[in-house]
């Protein structure tokens, strides 16, 4: 028991540790990005080419550090009532630049009131890792991405549900291992994290796909009451 205290507190330690180290090394990243695509601009022959390789180099520590820290605070992070409906519209907020971008819709339909215990940085992280994987399994025209959330008995639903490439059933059982990853670009660390986010809350995920049709992601969640009207005891 007392071994698993310590534990706790490194990983507390270690991810407090790792999100500021984060939040520093963003900025020196993207400064060096800038003056590096811009010699690149100007050179030629090998030289532009080296200088292209070390962008994309930058961008992949970029998507690193995203994975896994874009929405993680230095701060200690404290247990909240969520409402996942707000949270969902808040992602949807985020992400749906990103989905226009390549003309994707992205539609949220939720109950108004599904309350879970969490941190709503990490809840963000996790649902967004899953959010960008659909993204990026959409090669098509009509390419739409919708969340829906509902509450069933004791728990919180969440489905993610894309028309992308899907998945083949070989792998369903490989997702969010650590660097398991089909994109020549991917860090394979995203599923990884949302894995251990949603665990921590108490959660399970599911995944379901067919090959050329597209994938469901299914997270359950533990349900908080819906209200607290006030003490019943009191209230006698
Ligand atoms: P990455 O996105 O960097 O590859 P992830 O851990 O986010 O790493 O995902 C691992 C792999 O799972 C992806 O490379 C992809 O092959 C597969 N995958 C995850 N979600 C989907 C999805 N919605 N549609 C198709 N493939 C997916
Ligand atoms: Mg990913």
């Amino acid at each position: 028991f007392n071994r698993e205290i310590q534990r706790s507190e490194k990983m507390e330690l270690i991810s407090h540790l790792a999100a500021s180290i984060a939040h520093e090394v963003r900025n020196p990243l993207q400064v060096t990005r800038g003056f590096i695509q811009l010699v690149g601009e100007k050179a030629e022959g090998k030289e532009r080419q080296f200088l292209q390789m070390a962008v994309q180099e930058l961008d992949r520590a970029s998507s690193i550090i995203t994975e896994f820290l874009t929405f993680a605070k230095p701060e200690l992070d404290d247990l909240k009532t969520l409402n996942i409906s707000e949270e969902l519209y808040q992602i949807q907020d985020i992400i749906s630049p990103l989905a226009a971008m390549q003309s994707t819709k992205l539609v949220v339909i939720t109950e108004p009131e599904l309350y879970v215990l969490g941190s709503a940085e990490k809840l963000k992280q996790a649902i967004i890792n899953m959010i960008k994987n659909s993204l990026e399994a959409i090669n098509n025209a009509h390419g739409t991405v919708s969340i829906h959330a509902n509450r069933d008995q004791n728990a919180i639903i969440i489905r993610i549900i894309d028309n992308g490439e899907g998945i083949e059933p070989e792998k369903l059982d490989k997702l969010g291992e650590p660097y398991f990853t089909n994109k020549s670009k991917g860090t394979g660390l995203g599923l990884m994290v949302t894995f251990r986010i949603i665990e921590a809350m108490e959660g399970t995920i599911r995944f379901s796909s067919t090959k050329d049709v597209g994938t469901e992601a299914v997270v359950r969640l533990p349900a908080l009451p819906k209200e607290q009207p006030g003490n019943p005891d009191t209230d006698k």
